[in-house]
This record gives structure tokens, C-alpha cells and sequence, in this order.
């Protein structure tokens, strides 16, 4: 009999940070992967020569707070050692039209204000005031943390906080009075949260900008494949198991509590699971009658978030002879992020990153990568794709950016290409087995942000016995989101277990 104390379903990031911890917590542990490999978006692939990182940017490691979680003291507890390159500049944006601008931002918190004065002259006071909220913040959600709340010092002591957890990101800038030049390079990263910033929570962009802007965004040496191979080796190392090529297929209950999966036509039992694939894919998984109409409301309700276009090329030329310079940039064809938002598919914004920048042994001596990320939201693929159509729409988008990136920077890559591949959405649904190629979870709007839904976390799905982790959890997309919430549901998990629940 396939018995386990706890299975992990799914071998993304958020996944293998679950399997790990609760296996170095001595619970015997299973973790089930669809695929050959594990890491779901956090892979690499290889063509030709060029071994290609399939997503990763720029990881968050650090915290800006002390007391909160982080990608670096998660691996530090499961002894996940990556050898880590940080990058010193955030990013390049280049918005054309007449208010345009062409900004390089510094990581560092001086070094950041200094890049933010040049390019605006007069904002620093107020970019100051901005970072520094972040600092109260932070002392407030640790507050928060201990669990003895009392609103006179919630209100009093931690007002700002408060406010800046009910605002938008907009909302804050123009209360602190930063220049609307400044406000609009500040939120650069808008695309990597997958929502505008006229409706993204305040507290949830700002931490993520301070903590890039103070701890520097990092990569590993060896594409984010090294990050899960060695999540799968703390797993291994501490009699976990994880089998590939096991897609669940069904979730079993007993009574409403769930008590097993059904995968690769065997039936494996545990006393908690733990799912790190999307809820709606889970209920779509589970006898209907199992599912309480409230969670099958809460997850019809919830919205899709990004997914992306994305183009990796091998050039056969460095990048100093292609004339690219950057690791990380930003083009825009307007500055207000709501429409570059709403021109995603015709230049509203895309991100061009070339490796070699911030890794020169990334790809062999004498070539170099380049990697497009196009946002786009579920449903913006034509409807009529035919196989062939299909073909003819990936080179299109392809040449598309690619030519709009050569004539914006006046760089030469179409005669260098040497390799190329294009992902859509469609590749996404297909490899993550996300509704849509969703890659981002839930959008994260205002009316469900990261703060509403860590308020309202234990009203969340209410199926006894299962547990969610991943980019669609509480904390929202990303890498560093993913691996907190595989630790949040892995202690979950280890205290119901010590407490015989
Ligand atoms: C192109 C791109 C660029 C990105 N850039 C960044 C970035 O720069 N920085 C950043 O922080 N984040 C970035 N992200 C987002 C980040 O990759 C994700 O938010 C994060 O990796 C999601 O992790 P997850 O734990 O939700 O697992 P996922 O990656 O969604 O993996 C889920 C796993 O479950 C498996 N699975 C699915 N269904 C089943 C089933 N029925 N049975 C068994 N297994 C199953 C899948 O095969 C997969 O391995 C990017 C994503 C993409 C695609």
C-alpha cells in the first residue's frame, strides 16, 4: 500500500520548498512531478550550443525585514547551497514618445536615489520618503507576525502602514508628492506583478521594489535548473522521494477531507496534501460533490493573472559586437503603465535580457543570448489558431519584437540568430498544465491583493487535510513568493501532524 504522511503534488518552486521541509521534518514524503524534470517554471532547455534559462529574471532573496522569511534563510534551514551572481543594476528603461526617458537605476539604496535625482531632478526627498515607508512597514507586519494586535497601536504607531495597505501604488506615490515623471521609472517592475499600478497594492510593489533595490536581484550560475536539482537533492538527502512522469489525476476524500491522489494508475494515501497546483485544476480533479460551494465560488471568482510571449535567441556574435548593453531592459512605447498595460500586444512594454551582461561564461566564447518577455493576459491569443496558423504567429511575434528591439536600441540581432524558440501561452498551459498558460497565478487587483488575502487567509479554500502552496498562494507570483508559500504550507502541515490533527 502507498502510504505517506505527506504528498506534495506538483515539482514547481513552491512544491519542492514543501517536499524538502516537511522531509527534514522526518514526515515520510512523496513528491509527485507530471514531467521528467523537476522545477515547473524553473527549468532551462537546450538548443544547440546555448542552454537557456526558461524564466528566471531576477531572483528576490533577501527581505528588506529581519524577522520576515526569505528565499536565503529558507535555503539556508534546507542546506540548498547555489552558487548566486548578483546583478547591480535593477534595470535600463527606455520609453519613447515625447515624454519619453532612457534611465539606468543602480541597485543600493543611495545609489538608487542618486539615479532617480538625475533622472528627476527634485524627486529624492520624496523617492526617499517612499523607501523609507517601506522600513515602517516591514516593523509593521512584523508587529503583525507576534499576533497580539491592539488597534490603538495598530492605528497609532503603524498608521502608514494601514493606509498603504488599502491603497494603490499610485494612490501613495501622490500622497508622498513624487513627480509624475519619477512615478512612472519607479514602477518599472509593474509587469513582473502581472497588474498596473493605479491597482496594485501599495505594500506589495514597494516590497518588492526595496528589497531589489537593497539586496541586489541575483541568478544562479547554472539557470534555475541548479535551483531545483538542488531542492530535489535536500529531498532525497532526507528519504524524501519524488517520482517524475506521475501526473495526478485525481484527488481522492473521505468525508470531504482529502486523502490521497490518483497518479500514473496508482493510488497513494497520506494524512496531509499538499498541492501546488492551482486550485481550480485540484476542484476540476475531485468528486464535484467533494468540493464545498463556497471554494468552488472562491476559485471561479478569483482572476487569471499574466502570462507572457517569451523569444530566447542564441546569437552567434558577443554582445559588445551586437552593440547590446544591458542585462535587464524595459521598453515602453508611453509612460503610463494602465497603457502600456492595455497595448501589451503592440508594444505597450516588453523586457529584452541578455545574460552574458551579468554572466559573460553563460553561453560559449564568441555568442551570446538574448531572452523577450512579452506580457500578455489569458485570452489574448487569436481564438482560430490552426497548427500551421500557429507556426505563422509565433515567427510573426518573433520578428515582431525583434525588429522593434533593434530599431529602439539600434542593436544588429536578426542576421546573428543562430537559435531560436518561442513560448506562448499555449506552451505554458501545455507545460505547467495552468488554466490558459497562466504562469502567474491569480491577478493580484486590488480587491485581491496579497494583504487581503493574507488577512483573509484562514477563510481561504477549506478542504480538511489539503493545502496549497505556489505563485497562486497568498503572497502572489514569483520565485521568492512561490518558495515562501512551500514553506508556509510545510510548517502548517508539520504543526497539524505534531498536534495529531
Ligand atoms: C517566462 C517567465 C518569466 C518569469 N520571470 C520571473 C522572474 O524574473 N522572477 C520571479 O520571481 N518570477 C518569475 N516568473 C514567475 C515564477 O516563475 C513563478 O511564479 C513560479 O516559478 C511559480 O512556482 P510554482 O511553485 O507556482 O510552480 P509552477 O512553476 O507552476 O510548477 C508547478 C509544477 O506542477 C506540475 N504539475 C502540474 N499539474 C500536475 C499534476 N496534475 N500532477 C503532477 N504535477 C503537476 C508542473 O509540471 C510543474 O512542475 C516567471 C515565469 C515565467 C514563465
Amino acid at each position: 500500500m502507498n502510504r505517506y504522511d505527506v504528498i506534495v503534488v506538483g515539482a514547481g518552486n513552491g512544491g519542492l520548498v514543501s517536499a524538502c521541509s516537511v522531509a527534514k521534518a522526518g514526515y515520510r514524503t512523496l513528491l509527485l512531478e507530471k514531467h521528467n524534470l523537476p522545477g515547473g517554471c524553473a527549468t532551462s532547455f537546450v538548443r544547440g550550443r546555448f542552454e537557456f534559462e526558461v524564466a528566471l529574471h531576477e531572483l528576490c532573496s533577501q527581505s528588506t525585514s529581519a524577522e520576515a522569511d526569505s528565499v536565503e534563510k529558507i535555503f539556508d534551514r534546507l542546506g540548498v547551497k547555489n552558487e548566486m551572481f548578483y546583478e547591480k543594476t535593477l534595470f535600463r528603461v527606455v520609453c519613447q514618445g515625447p515624454e519619453g526617458y532612457d534611465v539606468r537605476l543602480r541597485t543600493g539604496y543611495e545609489n538608487f536615489l542618486d539615479d532617480m535625482e538625475a533622472a528627476v531632478p527634485g524627486c529624492r526627498e520624496s523617492v526617499k520618503a517612499l523607501l523609507d515607508l517601506n522600513g515602517l512597514l516591514d516593523e509593521a507586519q512584523d508587529y503583525l507576525a507576534k499576533g497580539q494586535i491592539n488597534p490603538a497601536v495598530l492605528f497609532g504607531k503603524y498608521g502608514d502602514f494601514v493606509r498603504a495597505a488599502s491603497h494603490s501604488m499610485d494612490d501613495v506615490m501622490n500622497a508622498l508628492g513624487i513627480p509624475e515623471k519619477a512615478q512612472r521609472i519607479l514602477t518599472t517592475y509593474w509587469g513582473y506583478l502581472g497588474v498596473p499600478t493605479d491597482d496594485m497594492n501599495a505594500l506589495h510593489y514597494l516590497s518588492l521594489l526595496a528589497a531589489y533595490t537593497s539586496a541586489s536581484p541575483s541568478m544562479p550560475y547554472h539557470r534555475s535548473h541548479e535551483l531545483s536539482l538542488s531542492l530535489v537533492r535536500v529531498l532525497q538527502e532526507n528519504g524524501g522521494e519524488i517520482r517524475y512522469n506521475t501526473e495526478v489525476t485525481r484527488f481522492l476524500y473521505d468525508r470531504g477531507a482529502c486523502i490521497g491522489v490518483v497518479a500514473g494508475g496508482e493510488v497513494f494515501y497520506a494524512k496531509k496534501i499538499i498541492s501546488n497546483i492551482i486550485p481550480n485544476n485540484v476542484f476540476n480533479r475531485s468528486p464535484q460533490e467533494q468540493i464545498g460551494r463556497r471554494d468552488r465560488k472562491l476559485a471561479n471568482a478569483r482572476k487569471l493573472g499574466m502570462t507572457f510571449c517569451t523569444v530566447y535567441i542564441g546569437l552567434d556574435a558577443t554582445m559588445e559586437e551586437l552593440g547590446i548593453e544591458d542585462y535587464s531592459v524595459f521598453i515602453m512605447n508611453n509612460t503610463n503603465n494602465r497603457l502600456q498595460f492595455e497595448d501589451r500586444l503592440d508594444f505597450g512594454m516588453y523586457v529584452v535580457n541578455c545574460l552574458n551582461k551579468a554572466l559573460p561564461e553563460a553561453s560559449p566564447s564568441g555568442t551570446s543570448m538574448l531572452f523577450f518577455t512579452l506580457p500578455c493576459m489569458p485570452g489574448d491569443l487569436p481564438k482560430d489558431l490552426t497548427a500551421r496558423g500557429y507556426k505563422r504567429f509565433k515567427e510573426e511575434v518573433a520578428e515582431k519584437y525583434i525588429r522593434d528591439y533593434e530599431r529602439v536600441m539600434g542593436v544588429s540581432v536578426m542576421d546573428h540568430i543562430e537559435e531560436i524558440e518561442v513560448a506562448t501561452p499555449v506552451t505554458f498551459a501545455r507545460y505547467l498544465a495552468t488554466p490558459d498558460g497562466c504562469i502567474y497565478g491569480y491577478a493580484n487587483e486590488e480587491w485581491d491583493n496579497v494583504v487581503t488575502r493574507t488577512v483573509a487567509e484562514p477563510l481561504d479554500y477549506r478542504i480538511p487535510n489539503l493545502y496549497f502552496c505556489g505563485g497562486h498562494g497568498i503572497r502572489g507570483d514569483g520565485y521568492s513568493s512561490a518558495y515562501i508559500t512551500g514553506a508556509m504550507a510545510a510548517d502548517k502541515v508539520i504543526k497539524a501532524l505534531k498536534e495529531g490533527k
